[in-house]
Parts: C-alpha cells; sequence; structure tokens
C-alpha cells in the first residue's frame, strides 16, 4: 500500500524515485570508490609484471601520470583530491600540525584525529555528499576522521599507530569490509587508502627490489578487488578511480656518490639567533619563521648557500605553486632539488627516498587509473593536476559540488558518449572560486520535501 502511494506520490510530482537500497543508486548514479596507495610514482609499474594493472589498461581509463599539487606531501596532496582546492586554500599545509609562534609541532600520525588541523573552511566531499542525501565513508583516509564544522564523516576508520603498512591479508580484508558497505549498507562514496608503497619507498628507496615486490603485491590486490566486485553484484554499478598523493625518488647522500655536496642549512645560518620556528628534516621541502626583523638577513644568507637550495620569501612564491595565501605558511620557503634532503643541523636523516620536491619533477608524479560503468574502456587520458579529480568525482556521484579550484575539461572525455543521457540530472560544475548556487543536491532535497507532503496527504484522503 505505501509502496504504491510512493509509486502514485512520484508519478503525479514527477519526481525522481529514490529506491533506497537493492542496489539502485539514488538519482541514478552510480556508487564510487576513490581508492589511494599512497607514493605509488607514475612509473612503478613499468619495471615489474602488473597483469592486473596491464588488464585495467584494456577495461578502463589510465593517464600516464598526474601532478600533485606543491607541495607534494600525503596529508596537503590528499587533502587536495578530496577537496578539489589548492593547498593555499584548504589550509593543510603539511603532514605535522603546528603552530609557528607556540612551536607546538604535532606528528602526522597523530593529526587524523584533529579537527582543527584539516576544518579550515574547504569542505571535504565527504561532507558536500552527505549534505546532498548521500551516504559516505573513509578507510584510513588522511582528513577522514574529523568534524567540519561540527559534521563527522558518516563512518571513518582512522588508521592505528604502529599498524604495518604491508599486510597482503588485511589488504583484501580491508576490500571485503568496503564492499559490503557498499552491498549491505548501501554507501555511495568510498575512500580507501593503502600506506604502501610510501613506506617501502622511504625505507628501501623506490629503485630497489623490495619496491618492486610491494607492487607486485598491489598488483595482486587490484586482482583481488576486481574479482570482489564482480562477487558482491557491483561491476554494474560501482566506478573505481585509483590514484595517489606524490611519487618517490632516492635521496642523493655524499656516501654513495662522492659529487653530492648535501645541505645542512646550519652551514650557513644560526638556528638560534635567526629562527624562531623551522620545519625541515623533513624531505625536500621546509618552512623557517625568522626572529623578528631577521627575514631578510636568513633570505640574503640562503639565497645562494648551496647550489641545490631554492629559497623563497613567502610573497615571491610562485603563483602555480598556489602555495602562498595562507596565514599558516611561513614568511620563508625552501625546496630542495630533486634529491636533496633538506637537514637542518647534521645529518641525521635516514630514509633512503623521499618526497616534498617540485611537483613538475618526473619522480614526484603519480599514477590515476579508473574504471567503471561511467568511464571509456581503453582511453588514454593527458596528463592532468590531481586538483581536477574532485570534479570528476563530484559529476560520477550527480553532487553539486563546494567552490573549487579544479575543472571538467581535464577529465569528462573519460566518460562514456551518452554519460549526461544515462544521468539527466548532472549538475553543472561551478566555476572557480564562485559561490556554488542552489542546485541538484537542494533541489532533490526540496522534491523529497514536497513528495513528503504529497503521500501525506494522500495517505489522510485515503
Ligand atoms: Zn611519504
Amino acid at each position: 500500500m505505501k509502496l504504491g502511494l510512493i509509486l502514485v506520490a512520484c508519478i503525479l510530482y514527477g519526481a525522481e524515485c529514490r529506491p533506497f537500497s537493492e542496489g539502485g543508486r539514488k538519482g541514478g548514479f552510480n556508487k564510487l570508490l576513490l581508492i589511494s596507495f599512497d607514493g605509488f610514482r607514475w612509473d612503478y609499474d613499468q619495471d615489474v609484471e602488473t597483469p592486473n594493472f596491464d588488464q585495467l589498461v584494456k577495461e578502463g581509463v589510465k593517464a600516464k601520470y598526474i601532478t600533485p599539487p606543491m607541495i607534494t606531501m600525503t596529508s596537503p596532496s590528499h587533502f587536495t583530491t578530496i577537496t578539489g582546492r589548492w593547498i593555499e586554500d584548504h589550509g593543510v599545509v603539511h603532514n605535522m600540525l603546528f603552530n609557528s609562534t607556540t612551536l607546538l609541532k604535532i606528528t602526522h600520525k597523530a593529526t587524523m584525529k584533529r579537527s582543527e588541523w584539516w576544518d579550515n573552511g574547504a569542505l571535504p566531499l565527504w561532507i558536500t555528499a552527505q549534505n546532498q542525501g548521500l551516504k559516505t565513508a573513509s578507510f584510513y583516509y588522511p582528513g577522514g576522521g574529523v568534524n567540519y564544522s561540527g559534521q563527522a564523516v558518516d563512518r571513518a576508520l582512522v588508521e592505528s599507530y604502529g599498524m604495518p603498512d604491508d599486510n597482503e591479508t588485511e589488504w583484501q580484508e580491508n576490500i571485503d569490509t568496503v564492499m559490503r558497505w557498499y552491498t549491505q549498507e548501501d554507501f555511495d562514496f568510498v575512500t580507501l587508502y593503502f600506506g604502501e608503497p610510501d613506506s617501502v619507498g622511504h625505507s628501501k628507496g623506490p629503485d630497489t627490489q623490495e619496491r618492486k615486490d610491494i607492487i607486485k603485491m598491489i598488483d595482486r590486490t587490484l586482482g583481488y578487488l576486481k574479482r570482489a566486485i564482480a562477487k558482491h553484484g557491483l561491476t554494474d554499478n560501482l566506478n573505481v578511480i585509483i590514484t595517489s598523493d606524490h611519487g618517490m625518488t632516492t635521496i642523493k647522500k655524499e656516501k654513495h656518490d662522492p659529487t653530492v655536496k648535501e645541505i645542512i642549512l646550519n652551514k650557513y645560518i644560526n638556528f638560534l639567533q635567526l629562527v624562531h620556528f623551522e620545519l625541515v628534516d623533513y624531505g625536500g621541502f621546509g618552512m623557517l619563521r625568522p626572529r623578528n626583523g631577521k627575514k631578510q638577513d636568513i633570505y640574503n644568507k640562503l639565497k645562494n648557500a648551496h647550489p641545490n637550495l631554492t629559497v623563497y620569501m613567502k610573497e615571491d612564491v610562485p603563483e602555480n605553486f598556489h602555495f602562498a595565501k595562507n596565514s599558516r605558511i611561513q614568511d620563508i620557503i625552501l625546496v630542495g632539488d630533486l634529491g636533496y634532503n633538506l637537514n637542518s643541523r647534521a645529518i641525521i636523516y635516514v630514509n633512503k627516498g623521499d618526497h616534498g620536491f617540485h611537483n613538475q619533477e618526473m619522480d614526484m608524479k603519480m599514477i590515476f587509473r579508473a574504471f567503471g560503468p561511467d568511464f571509456k574502456k581503453n582511453y588514454l587520458a593527458s596528463p592532468f593536476d590531481s586538483v581536477n579529480i574532485y570534479a570528476l568525482m563530484c559529476k560520477l556521484m550527480g553532487v553539486n559540488p563546494a567552490p573549487n579550484n579544479g575543472s571538467l575539461t581535464y577529465t569528462e572525455d573519460m566518460l562514456v558518449d551518452d554519460f549526461d543521457n544515462l544521468h539527466p540530472t548532472s549538475p553543472t560544475p561551478t566555476e572557480t572560486g564562485t559561490t556554488t548556487p542552489a542546485g541538484h543536491g537542494e533541489r532533490n532535497q526540496m522534491s523529497l520535501a514536497l513528495l513528503s507532503v504529497l503521500i501525506f496527504t494522500m495517505s489522510c484522503l485515503l
């Protein structure tokens, strides 16, 4: 009886009938899974046997590579992907939470539950999608475990300390969990994060057998994922995007190559006298807050200090870094040439590989793959900036995007030609920096509200 009423109401009102479950995707859009393999450099699949990645080229979309934002670090880059904002706009400017006045520094993993580091006004896609009636989840994805304007992601798992990154059985279990979220609980959008191959890239280096072994493991996991999707009956209604946050390069060390002169900053500046706050010894990128009146002095001393070190005053950072307009960005920015770590006082650094270097270096580029019912098959996409993934995800789910710095221009061709016919309520993407107009989501909410009134009225009449 009730179902009959709903159907009658739908027909009378002409609204979209949004079944609650049974594989029927709200608004006719398919579900979406965003997978990030941390530190998966764009060419990691080219020197190892990767049958599943190779098969995926035929079954979906591959970009030769994509470019992370400046700076090429885990939390800042992941947050650009999930918000479509440049780092200076979303405010997660480093892996560490810090305060350059109080000198507070909190390590990367510990930031994962600290809303104050992430919640700066740029809404991540989980929250925007939820506000438009979708159900979303984050499995270890950076930024998924905190609140945005008091609102939490519907379901968020945060990686605990000391968890090994390379446990294949656990990876498979995590995939099974995500599949159940879709099939048993009707989640629409899930982000799934893996800590590899970043860990092995740091500890062993990117050009090692150990890294190749991890890529083989990731490839097997991709095969497992595809079988799991089929087993759970999601092949025809789940789109999948696989990407990363940055690449990886081998750190240059004098002990391996006598021509290398490693950067040790206190050879050129006296930290105690000149520097109030420092973020260095963290790969190829660093920031300094000078003591009062010492900015020019630091700049002058570092400017030509080392042939492989580039120093910027905050106001002179190149515009295409999109890394200046934020109060968390410090007065002096340091970037090492590819492979040159920024050491402060001594070389205490043990990593064999790292990132944080310039995003135009090929070693910092990362993978992009996509497959599912809405993606073309055997389609090679041109390289693009990862800031554009957000608009694509919104389009795939019929979500009206929040203001963002991305565009569909670079990704729209990946979609099947009849995408807009299959999903006729596709929203128009908003332009950069503009206010999102009342759109698709709000219209849906209004439709549902009117529908409820109509059903109620009809119930009374009958
Ligand atoms: Zn890393």
